[in-house]
């Protein structure tokens, strides 16, 4: 959430701020906003709204200024609604900070700093940060930040710069991301690469209560005690174009697109002798053959990726798997144990609620297995185990690529497991690998036969409110489906087990009301097609997602969509391409801002 970006060198920074901030608008994007050095003065231009919309326009209303360092937001409001005054940076002239994340504290802070003398202008807990740094400051930067953050309470990554300071950046983090890029005679600061790769590729990953002191010619950095710490420089393993639309209309379509290739490059490294292969994170049969349960724990789409991970783990392997959301699992004081292994799942490795999660089971005493796309990130760092998915930079903030993977993982788990516990033997876990191995072509075609996705979309785009239904591994799928489809859309749906429909929610069907129907397991497609005639005969309008080997009841059909098929256990894999493709085209038809939903942001670091 939030984008922080900075700026030191010699070419003309506002461009270099304004461009990083668009590579990050997918965190937020509620305001805007940017401060630089100026002759002796911070000098800040900042406004609500999209970039396009308030910064970029304010800052060519502005008469021309030369500026050659400085630090850019682009902010996800937790305090105070998205407004000019609240845009960050904030600060006094003296002092100028961006930041991600809450300070839980900034109340007795404020109240503190008002005895003071101070003032505040805005709603923001940053303020209260901003003003603090202030009365710490005596002229010694460090020193301020070393009094300012013992003071703290919460999350946060913080840009900060200091009038007397010229062209230096600060920056200090804790549980939200931030990394210093390293150039040639220029250095920058951002939330993530996508901020700086366009200028290096290059990078320095900060580690909680580090400080770093950055000048155009290099970083130095700092524990909380002023020791200075050697740090390793890290390199980047995706270039510009991953961070670019390269033709598509949105990153969500571009994203879907990469998801053959985003799924070999997860699973063939991972396949040794054609079995699926753990031992990179040290994840033995041995272990696995002793555990008593595996949790996996994620939110919003993670989870579900976790949820076909029950299904297929509990089937193969016959072990007990508990799925739980992160924000759940945290404060209902779980009944885990050292026996336990707990997955957890997060495409950006910073959800602050997955990441609470995964200490507390680490504190238990559980085995832990991250799940993570983004290398290094906390809930990398924090795990026991780490396995990284490979699927480049996901810059939508509805997920697509990330959930395949993270799925994809959950076969690889499953079949380990079953292997592990004498459940199926070799051959077979080989022929499910071989299978496996078939899912991208399908994927593949299935992006292919967008025309059917489309017509879809125009039977949906307006509704007020639809239901996904499905049974078995066919409703885990349902409720991703309806997250996409609400996420980006607007439009209200809910998941339901087809069989649990008559329970209540029947009652909600009238006529000419969507209801997705997803039938790609053979053992229940009967009970499925029952339930669709339930809701048909009383007035729903039917989509229909079914193999392209299974026959659906036409009379009963209104959309049928057709899969290449697999293996039913493997059908998630890509029954999920369609309802992602209907979810894009139904937003797209309601002219939505597909890439920047209203409200959400990627990488959810507030709990
Ligand atoms: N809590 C801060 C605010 O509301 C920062 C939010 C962010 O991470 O964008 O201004």
């Amino acid at each position: 959430m939030c984008g922080i970006v900075g700026y030191t060198g010699d070419k003309e920074c506002a461009d270099i701020l304004v461009n990083g901030l668009r590579k990050l608008e997918y965190r937020g994007y509620d305001s805007a906003g940017i401060a630089l050095f100026e002759g002796d003065r911070i000098r800040t231009v900042k406004a609500k709204g999209k970039i396009n919309e308030g910064l970029a326009p304010r800052l060519a209303q502005q008469p021309h200024f030369s500026a050659s360092a400085g630090i850019g937001h682009t902010r996800w409001a937790t305090h105070g609604e998205p407004s000019d005054i609240n845009s960050h940076p904030i600060g006094n002239g003296r002092v100028s900070i961006v930041h991600n994340g809450i300070i839980e504290n900034y109340r007795k802070i404020k109240e503190f700093l008002t005895e003071h003398g101070y003032g505040f202008e805005s709603e923001t807990d940053t303020e209260a940060v901003a003003k603090l740094l202030d009365y710490n400051y005596n002229g010694d930067p460090l020193d301020a930040i070393i009094k300012t953050v013992a003071d703290l309470e919460g999350a946060y990554a913080l840009g900060i710069i200091f009038r007397e300071h010229k062209n230096m950046i600060y920056a200090v983090r804790k549980e939200s991301p931030l990394i210093v890029g390293q150039g040639d005679g220029e250095m920058f600061i951002g939330s993530d690469v996508t901020a700086i790769i366009e200028h290096t590729d290059k990078y320095y990953l900060m580690e909680p209560g580090e400080i770093a002191e950055i000048s155009k010619d290099g970083a130095t950095f700092y524990d909380i005690h002023r020791n200075i710490i050697e740090k390793e420089l890290q390199t980047a393993d995706w270039d510009v174009s991953a961070a670019e639309k390269g033709g598509f209309a949105h990153f969500m379509l571009k994203e879907i697109h990469e998801q053959p290739d985003a799924l070999k490059k997860t699973i063939h490294p991972r396949i040794k002798d054609g079995m699926p292969d753990f031992s990179e994170c040290g994840l033995t049969d041995e272990k696995l053959n002793g555990y008593r349960h595996i949790y996996i724990i994620g939110c919003g789409s993670a989870m579900h990726a976790g949820i076909v991970g029950k299904y297929i783990i509990e089937s193969l392997a016959r072990t007990p798997v508990i799925v739980d959301m992160a924000s759940e699992f945290r404060y209902r004081n779980p009944l885990l144990s050292k026996d336990d292994l707990v997955v957890v799942i997060s495409q950006s490795g910073e959800t602050a609620d997955t990441l609470e999660a995964l200490k507390l089971s680490n504190k238990i005493g559980a085995d832990t297995l991250a799940i993570v796309n983004v290398v290094g990130s906390s809930i990398a760092r924090e795990a026991k185990m780490v396995m990284y998915t490979l699927a480049g930079p996901e810059i939508s903030v509805c997920s697509t690529k990330a959930y395949m993977v993270q799925t994809a993982f959950m076969y690889l788990l499953a079949f380990r497991v079953a292997y592990a516990r004498g459940e199926i033997s070799e051959q077979e876990t080989k022929q499910l690998i071989a299978e496996l191995n078939e899912i991208p072509d399908k994927v593949q075609k299935c992006i292919d036969s967008q025309e059917q996705y489309q017509k879809v979309a125009a039977r949906l785009m307006s509704a007020d409110s639809l239901l996904y239904i499905g049974r078995g591994l066919d409703y885990a799928l349902s409720m991703e489906g309806s997250l996409k489809l609400k996420e980006i859309s607007y439009i209200h749906s809910e998941s339901y087990a087809a069989g649990e429909l008559k329970h209540g929610t029947i009652s909600l069907i009238e006529e000419g009301m969507p209801v997705i129907a997803v039938a790609t397991q053979h053992d229940l497609y009967k009970k499925t097609v029952s339930n669709v005639k339930e809701v048909k005969s009383r007035g729903a309008m039917v989509v229909f997602i079914c193999g392209e080997d299974m026959e659906p009841a036409e009379n009963d059909i209104d959309c049928p969509v057709y899969l290449p098929s697999a293996r039913d256990m493997l059908m998630p894999l890509v029954a999920v391409v369609p309802l992602q493709l209907i979810a894009y085209y139904t937003a797209v038809l309601k002219n939505c801002d597909v890439d920047h939903p209203r409200n959400l942001a990627k990488s959810v670091t507030v709990e």
